[in-house]
């Protein structure tokens, strides 16, 4: 049954309601999250009844759009500004860019699976939702583009790649210092690390929530 655009008004504003009851405090994030038709960014259209409830979803070949939970504290840990350079690795359904994009972002993003990211390219452009896409292994980040205010990795690996690090820009006050938030730990169990460049040569490494990502795969898998 397609979801009328007053259901899903109504069922997101429930979402925004739940979001902050488990304790999303930063109220740009819930605007944002208030403001993204979710269920235009889920491809079977048999899990449509769900795209509000807080939980993961199929978006095929074996990946999920997050659970609007993690999606929601991952953006309050960037603390993204309006006009900032975001990264993001693992573009999937598309949503969390669109989230990042509604924050006033100008977000780039990579996406391993060619399938899936022509998929997410149709449903951003539709919504008119601008968000510069790639495939490839996003692992090494986006040079050409690079460096950034903010990076993003959507996926959970055992570690924290280099040149993503790499990638964040130096400090440049008084605007915020630059960081990465990242899953990291096995398969089955990640945590989240925001990393902060605080000097040309140093960074903070900071630890947060438990979470269960999709394995980020680099190089040849
Ligand atoms: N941010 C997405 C989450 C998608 S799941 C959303 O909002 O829907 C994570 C995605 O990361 C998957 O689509 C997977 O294919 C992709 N991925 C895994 N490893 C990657 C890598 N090294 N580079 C780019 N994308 C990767």
């Amino acid at each position: 049954m397609p979801l009328t655009d007053r259901v899903a008004a109504r069922r997101r504003a429930d979402l925004v309601a739940a979001l902050r009851a488990k304790g999303i405090a930063d109220e740009r994030v819930l605007a944002a999250v208030g403001s993204v038709p979710r269920h235009l960014f889920i491809p079977d259209s048999s899990l449509l009844t769900q795209a509000y409830d807080d939980v993961a979803l199929p978006i095929g070949l074996g990946q999920t759009i997050s659970q609007p939970f993690t999606v929601a504290r991952m953006t309050e840990l960037l603390a993204v500004r309006e006009g900032d350079r975001v990264l993001e690795v693992g573009t999937g359904s598309g949503y969390q860019a669109a989230v990042l994009a509604a924050l006033g972002a100008r977000v780039f993003s990579v996406e391993r699976h060619a399938p899936i990211l022509s998929r997410t390219d149709q449903t951003l452009g539709r919504l008119g939702i601008r968000v510069r896409t790639r495939t490839g292994d996003g692992t090494r980040g986006w040079p050409a583009y690079a460096p950034f205010d903010a990076i993003v990795v959507t996926a959970g690996g055992p570690a924290v790649p280099p040149d993503l690090v790499a990638q964040l820009r130096d400090p440049a006050p008084p605007r915020p210092d630059a960081r990465l938030v990242i899953p990291v730990g096995p398969p089955d169990h990640q945590v989240l690390h925001r990393i902060t460049r605080v000097g040309p040569d140093e960074t903070r490494d900071e630890t947060f929530d438990g979470v269960v990502f999709v394995p980020l795969v680099s190089g040849e898998g």
